[in-house]
């Protein structure tokens, strides 16, 4: 499939960063700089920045999504959200299985799946990052790592649902760190990933799918690696949280 069929995303993952006053005043600098953006562009801000977002991008092109959110509808889970109450707020999109969520909150495929499918009952967007350690790249088992997050993370998940499944490849070494994968590299794992879609579901469910890098994209590399054919966009951190970088980014990919 041609690559500018498929939607192109660029999302922001503010982490634990901005008040929800701060969120308001970041996100009145970002929204008149992507207007004319020919991409989805998204803001997925910490929980309590939500209403301030939602209200912030109103009338505007900037999407709001959130950061996790649970399987359950609701509970004994202390300091857990539900899609739901998500869905209350006019969130659209959702992170699930970010690497830090991971590495310091002991998320696993299981935990990621069973969000995803939660997520996609109540009709929000999963980002369903997935991506290897650095010594697990070191190993050359790369593909073995990101095979088996594909299956387990959209384990049960439907070709019907896996429309509005947005996949993040996020190489952990990547991210927050200042080394981003190389054009060729991000490439190489995004096709990989495509080709494990096409083997779990078919080739047309998997060329609709958008898949996005992540792992230290700035204003200065997101052109080339947003080149690439099977990186229809981007999962942005740090860049996210200055105006002008973030802007920069959507520029490039509404080329
Ligand atoms: C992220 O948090 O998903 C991320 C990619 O962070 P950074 O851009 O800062 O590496």
């Amino acid at each position: 499939m041609d690559k500018a069929k498929r939607k192109a995303i660029i999302a922001g993952n503010w982490k634990m960063n901005k008040t929800p006053s701060e969120a308001t005043a970041l996100l009145n600098q970002i929204t008149p700089l992507v207007s004319d953006a020919d991409c989805e562009v998204i803001a997925c801000v910490p929980y309590v920045d939500i209403a301030a977002a939602i209200e912030a991008t109103k009338g505007t092109n900037v999407k709001i999504g959130a950061e996790n959110c649970h399987w359950a509808e609701s509970g004994a889970f202390t300091g857990e959200i539900s899609t739901g109450m998500l869905k209350e707020l006019g969130v659209e999109y959702v992170v699930l299985g970010h690497s830090e969520r991971r590495q310091y909150f002991g998320e696993t495929d299981e935990t990621v799946n069973k969000r995803t499918k939660a997520a996609l009952a109540a009709g929000l967007k999963p980002i369903v990052c997935v991506g290897e350690l650095l010594w697990e790249r070191e190993c050359d088992i790369t593909e073995e790592v990101i095979a088996r997050q594909i299956k387990l993370d959209l384990w049960d998940v439907t070709e019907d649902e896996l429309k509005n499944v947005v996949i993040a490849y996020e190489p952990v070494w990547a991210i927050g760190t200042g080394k981003t994968a190389t054009a060729d590299q991000a490439e190489e794992v995004c096709a990989f990933i495509r080709a494990q879609l096409a083997k779990l579901y078919n080739q047309a469910a998997a060329d609709g799918v958008t898949i996005q890098y992540g792992g230290s994209m700035n204003d200065g590399n997101a052109d080339e690696l947003l080149s690439k054919v099977n990186v229809d966009g981007g999962l942005i951190g740090g860049a996210s949280l200055v105006a002008e970088k973030f802007a920069a980014i959507v520029k490039a990919a509404s080329k």
